[in-house]
């Protein structure tokens, strides 16, 4: 049955192949082409030129429909990392923007890019999560991205995509590439 009328939907990328974020973007940019409003807030990432914040900066510039904000420090590990203070803080505060922004009404489509990793690195805890998806309001779309989705979030979601390793060039030490990777 198709149905017109706008539900919000949970939709989770997650898996060890490459295009769990390309995915979302592409999203967003379909999203944005059907009129929605589409914000992007990257958890983890920060300070990287990636190709995508240029793209979103043009489409921003037309209507002002579509925003990409990075809230993280950089990418980082669970041990052993000097940092963990600061990329906690920035979590802490992403999920901040992210609860006002969900409640504002601007949106119709919120990306969470890298969420899964958050948890995973224990910079966020999944039950705040979860307590975010339950609190929005019904018509937004969430997408959340990462590796490592947990069993959770997985059961509450609408749309469960899980990209699998097949090969990645990366196996024969090439390195990462300008509009590929970044
Ligand atoms: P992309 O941003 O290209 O869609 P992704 O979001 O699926 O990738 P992440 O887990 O966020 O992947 O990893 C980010 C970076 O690691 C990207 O530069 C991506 O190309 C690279 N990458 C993704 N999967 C693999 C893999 N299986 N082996 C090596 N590098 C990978
Ligand atoms: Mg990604």
């Amino acid at each position: 049955m198709v149905c017109v009328e706008q539900k919000g939907l949970i939709i989770v990328h997650t898996g060890d192949g490459k295009g769990k974020t390309t995915a979302a973007l592409g999203l967003a940019v379909r999203a944005w082409g059907d009129g929605l409003r589409v914000l992007i807030l990257q958890f983890i990432k920060g300070g990287w030129k990636y190709g995508e914040l240029d793209t979103i900066e043009k489409l921003k510039a037309i209507d002002g429909r579509i925003e990409l904000r990075q809230c993280g420090k950089g990418f980082t590990r669970r041990d052993g990392n000097e940092h963990r203070q600061e990329h906690a803080a920035a979590a802490a505060e992403a999920m901040v923007q992210a609860r006002k922004e969900l409640a504002s009404g601007d949106w119709d489509l919120i990306i969470f890019d890298e969420i899964n990793y958050a948890v995973k690195f224990g910079l966020i805890d999944i039950a705040e999560v979860l307590l975010l998806l339950d609190d929005r309001p019904e018509n937004v779309h969430v997408v959340l991205t990462g590796r490592d989705a947990r069993p959770e979030l997985i059961e509450k979601a609408d749309l469960v995509t899980e990209m699998k390793l097949v090969r990645h060039p990366f196996q024969k030490g090439v390195k990462a590439q300008k509009g590929i990777e970044f």
